[in-house]
């Protein structure tokens, strides 16, 4: 029967997915937004270091030494270098501040101004000296003013240009400020060439961009989400449909196997009769012919209910019908069987079986097929000259050990040798068999509650277990 999910537990599990894909989708674009923004941020901050290594370099160390106090902003140097600035303010987009500063030496922990480009802002309007205009005395920055507050950046780009850490946010947006020493001709540093970029167009840029990309990535997550889903429903269905026709396939198996039973059980019925009233009558060759045709039967019997089993086992429909069991005549029911074919191959056969197994409630028919099995499949597999061992014991659980001295299952195969129909690589072309005994063994001891497995080694041989429980028939 193929199984039919609630409609319930499919909404609940299309929710689910749908709540797993926003999530991934906002994950996957966060991800990617600030690993963009990480690159734009790094692109941004080596412009800003060429920009601030190409205006050091235009500084003369000589210069810059003769500003040093207030007084000094009247030299003739002083215009020169705030003209200089100046141009690299207006020459470079977004540059709201270009200034020199440099450690205080009467307390290198601070640092003063040498000059700036007039601290011109365009954007905004600050009167610094209160008198409710804008004009150059707001915005001069004299040589020796100290600088308050000066960022850890200033003082490392003593060793080499840098940028700011973090975007700094005031009242002229968001910037970033790059620093670059400027040198003596000794090499020595004695001033930082700082220049403040604006930030806010490549922030608002980015942040523009990503609605789209979220937008993008939503869309592509859930164009795989619904080809995902029209997938699986397809691999679904035929996964059904394949389901369906194996049912079908046993149900088939099950029947044939079922109608052929009766007969083949009446034709063994009547050679038997034969055998046993007219055997007399006949000449050696009809007795022979009788016997062949007896051997015959029988496998062909074997080989029905085998597949008969099988297809109870695939419907699971293997029904477990317990009686009380003389279990040592049981075994020696089967040993009558079996020892022949030992004999036959030259085998030695070597059984350890208890003397008094008590009486115990057992299905003789699943048991018998499963013991068989092994033990013809241990001759059978183990040649000339090699032993087979048949060891029986008891305690809570009845055990059985078959092992022989054959070929092996190579390891390559051991995970597969209970399936259905699968023969190990090494017997395939050698030896005949139809690989449906051990899947029968195994669907028969598990639905009498037991365990089945093995231990093997190639071109040594095999060990088969069972552990069957049992239960002692009630006293009278
Ligand atoms: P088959 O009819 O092929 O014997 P079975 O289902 O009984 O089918 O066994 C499946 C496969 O397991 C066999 O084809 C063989 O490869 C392997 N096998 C089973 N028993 C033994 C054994 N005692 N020694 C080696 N190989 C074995």
């Amino acid at each position: 029967m193929t199984k039919t999910n609630s409609p319930t537990k499919i909404s609940m599990v299309g929710l689910a997915t749908v709540i797993i894909s926003v999530v991934i989708t906002i994950l996957i674009s966060w991800v990617l937004y600030q690993h963009t923004v990480n690159l734009l941020t790094q692109n941004l901050r080596q412009r800003l270091i060429s920009v601030a290594r190409t205006a050091a370099v235009q500084f003369s160390a000589e210069d810059l030494q003769e500003l040093q106090t207030e007084e000094d902003w009247k030299k003739p140097n002083w215009a020169k270098v705030v003209n200089q600035l100046k141009k690299i303010r207006l020459n470079n987009d977004n540059v709201l501040f270009a200034y020199i500063i440099r450690k205080d030496k009467r307390d290198p922990a601070k640092m003063v101004f040498v000059s700036d480009s007039h601290s011109i802002n365009p954007y905004a309007k600050i009167d610094i000296s209160g008198d409710g205009k804008i004009d150059d005395a707001d915005l001069l920055q004299w040589p020796g003013q100290e600088y308050e507050d000066p960022p850890q950046e200033a003082f490392e780009a003593y060793s080499g240009p840098i940028t700011s850490r973090e975007l700094i946010q005031d009242q002229w947006g968001i910037e970033i400020v790059g620093y670059a020493p400027i040198k003596n001709d000794s090499g020595e540093t004695v001033a930082v060439m700082a220049v403040d970029m604006k930030a806010d167009d490549f922030f608002s840029i980015t942040r523009q961009t990503f609605l789209p990309f979220l937008s993008f990535i939503f869309i592509l997550i859930l164009i795989i989400f619904v080809l995902a889903t029209i997938l699986i429903r397809i691999w679904n269905r035929r996964v059904e449909l394949m389901a369906e026709l194996d049912r079908q396939k046993d149900e088939l198996l099950g029947i044939v196997s079922h109608q052929l039973a009766a007969p083949i059980t009446a034709i063994k019925w009547y050679l038997e009769l034969l055998n046993d009233k007219d055997a007399k009558n006949l000449d050696e060759e009809q007795k022979e012919t009788l016997a062949t045709l007896q051997g015959v039967t029988n496998t062909l019997s074997d080989l029905v209910s085998m597949i008969l089993d099988v297809s109870r086992i695939q419907l699971g429909r293997m029904n477990v019908e317990s009686q009380p069991l003389n279990v040592n005549n049981f075994l020696k029911e089967i040993l009558d069987v079996v020892s022949p074919k030992a004999k036959e191959g030259e085998i030695l056969f070597k059984i350890n079986i208890p003397n008094q197994i008590p009486e115990m409630l057992l299905d003789k028919r699943l048991t018998r097929m499963t013991i068989e099995n092994l033990l013809t499949n241990a001759i059978k597999y183990t040649s000339k000259g090699g032993s087979v061992t048949f060891k029986v014991s008891l305690d809570t659980k009845l055990h059985f050990i078959i092992s022989d001295t054959g070929c092996g299952i190579p390891k390559i195969d051991q995970t597969n040798i209970f399936k259905k129909l699968y023969r190990a690589s090494n017997v395939r072309n050698g030896v005949a068999g139809n690989g449906f005994g051990l899947y029968v063994a195994k669907g028969a001891v598990e639905s009498q509650g037991g365990q089945i497995w093995f231990e093997s080694i190639e071109g040594k041989g095999t060990t088969f277990f069972i552990d069957l429980p049992f239960n002692l028939p009630k006293k009278e």
